[in-house]
C-alpha cells in the first residue's frame, strides 16, 4: 500500500465525483434495460459496480428522462432470489426512434422504442423507384405520418438498404437489386428528407444485415454471444455480419463481410459480381424458386413465396430436393466463414432461417463436416427471432447516441 486513497474511495467522500460517477453510469444503465440484463435496480447496482445510492440517482435520473419507470413499491419478481427489489421498466409512452427499410420488393417505415419494441408500422410495397430520392422520400413520409399519429417524440432516425454502405461516406455501393445507381449518396438523401420533414434528431444509414446481426445481438437470438456471425437473404441475394463485443465489425470503409460472393459452386450460375456460382445468387429466394421449377410471381414477395412454398409444400419431391440444395449450398458458405471466422454462434435469417427450420439436421451436418473448427467445436446455429430485425437495427443507430449520453442527447435541444 502506498497510502494513496484508492479513486474509489476518494469519491466516497466527495459528492461531486459521485455525481460525475453517476452521470457516466447513465448510459451503461440505459443500456443494461434497454436490453433486458436488468430488470429490477439490485440488478443494475451489481451490474453497474456501483453503490446502492448511485444506482438509484441513476435510475430516478433515467425516469426523470421519460426513458424508464422504477417499480415505486420493491416486490420480488417471480423466481428472483435475495430481497425484494425496485423492477425496472422501459416507459411505455417514452420516445422512438424512426426506423425505414427498403428492399427489393418495397419499403416500410416504423417507430421503434427501446428495447427493440415496434410501436408503429407502415409497409410501403411499391416498385422501387430508380431515383433513391423518391423512394425515400416516400418512406420518411410514412415514418412522418406515423409521428403525427401517434404525437410520440423521435429521438432520430435510421436507415437499412440491402447494400454494402461505405464509411464515412454513407454511400450505397452495390444496390444491385434496386435500379439505384451505384455509390448513391443515401445517408445525405436520408437526411436531407428526414430535416425538411421537420423530424428531429440525427440521421443514419447502414447494410440491412448488419442492422439486423445488432438487433439480434442486443434483443434477440444473438443475445450473449460474444463472436455473432449472421448470415441472411434480404428478397434477394445473402449478406452477413459480425458483431464482436457487443459492436459491429464493419472493417476498415464499412464494407466487411461481404458473404454474398463466397463461391459456393464453381459450375454454378453467373453472379453480377462477375464471379460464378456465388452464394448470392445460388442460396438466395429467387435461386430456391428457381431450383423448385416455380416462376416467381411479379406481384408477391419472392421472399414471402418462397417461405411459403418451404413451410407449406415440404412434402413435395421437388420442393424439398430444391431446399436441400440450397441447405448444402449454404453449408459450404458457412463452413468456410466459421473457419476463418471462428464465431461461438451463427444466427441465419430471411429464407436461411426457414431452410434451418425445415431440415437442421442437414444443415449442422454440412457445416460440421465441412469445417475444421465446425467439427471440434460444433458452433451453434440458431434462426433469428426478431420480427422485422434490420428495421429493430436501424433504429439501434438512431438510439445509440441516446445509450452513450442519455442527459446530452436529450437535452441538447
Ligand atoms: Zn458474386
Amino acid at each position: 500500500m502506498n497510502g494513496k486513497p484508492t479513486p474509489r474511495a476518494a469519491g466516497e467522500g466527495s459528492t461531486r465525483t459521485r455525481l460525475d460517477r453517476g452521470r457516466g453510469a447513465l448510459g451503461p444503465a440505459l443500456e443494461l434495460v434497454h436490453t433486458g440484463r436488468a430488470p429490477t435496480r439490485a440488478v443494475l447496482t451489481a451490474e453497474l459496480g456501483v453503490t446502492r445510492a448511485t444506482a438509484g440517482a441513476v435510475a430516478a435520473e433515467l425516469e426523470a428522462l421519460g426513458l424508464i419507470r422504477v417499480d415505486a413499491r420493491p416486490g420480488a419478481a417471480a423466481g428472483s432470489q435475495g430481497r425484494p427489489s425496485h423492477r425496472l421498466r422501459l416507459a411505455e409512452d417514452g420516445p422512438v426512434a424512426l426506423a425505414a427499410q427498403v428492399h427489393a420488393d418495397g419499403f416500410r417505415a416504423a417507430l421503434v422504442g427501446l428495447g427493440g419494441r415496434i410501436v408503429a408500422t407502415a409497409p410501403g410495397c411499391e416498385i422501387v423507384d430508380a431515383d433513391p430520392a423518391k423512394v425515400l422520400g416516400s418512406v420518411v413520409d410514412a415514418g412522418a405520418h406515423l409521428l403525427q399519429q401517434t404525437g410520440r417524440h423521435c429521438v432520430g432516425a435510421g436507415l437499412a438498404v440491402p447494400s454494402a454502405v461505405a464509411e464515412p461516406e454513407g454511400t450505397a455501393l452495390n444496390p444491385l437489386h434496386l435500379a439505384w445507381p451505384a455509390g448513391a449518396p443515401v445517408r445525405e438523401i436520408f437526411a436531407e428528407r428526414i430535416h425538411a420533414a421537420g423530424i428531429t434528431g440525427p440521421a443514419f444509414a447502414a447494410n440491412d444485415v448488419n442492422l439486423a446481426a445488432l438487433a439480434e445481438h442486443r434483443h434477440g437470438a444473438g443475445r450473449g454471444a460474444r463472436d455473432l456471425l449472421c448470415v441472411a437473404t434480404g428478397h434477394r441475394g445473402v449478406g452477413g455480419a459480425l458483431v464482436l463485443d457487443g459492436r459491429l465489425h464493419t472493417g476498415s470503409s464499412g464494407l466487411a463481410l461481404e458473404v454474398g460472393h463466397l463461391t459456393v459452386n464453381p459450375e454454378g450460375r453467373p453472379c453480377h459480381c462477375g464471379s460464378r456460382g456465388c452464394l448470392d445468387v445460388e442460396a438466395d429466394p429467387l435461386a430456391f424458386l428457381t431450383a423448385a421449377g416455380r416462376d416467381p410471381g411479379p406481384e408477391v414477395s419472392l421472399l414471402q413465396e418462397a417461405n411459403d412454398l418451404i413451410r407449406d409444400q415440404y412434402a413435395d419431391p421437388a420442393v424439398r430436393t430444391a431446399a436441400e440444395a440450397l441447405i448444402d449450398r449454404l453449408g459450404l458458405g458457412l463452413a468456410g466463414l466459421v473457419n476463418i471466422l471462428n464465431p461461438d454462434r451463427i444466427i441465419l435469417g430471411g429464407l436461411h432461417r426457414t431452410l434451418l427450420d425445415a431440415d437442421p439436421e442437414r444443415l449442422r451436418a454440412v457445416v460440421a463436416d465441412r469445417s475444421l473448427w465446425g467439427q471440434s467445436g460444433g458452433v451453434p446455429i440458431l434462426a433469428c427471432t426478431l420480427d422485422h430485425n434490420s428495421l429493430v437495427g436501424a433504429a439501434e443507430l438512431a438510439w445509440q447516441p441516446v445509450l452513450d449520453d442519455p442527459l446530452a442527447a436529450l437535452t441538447a435541444r
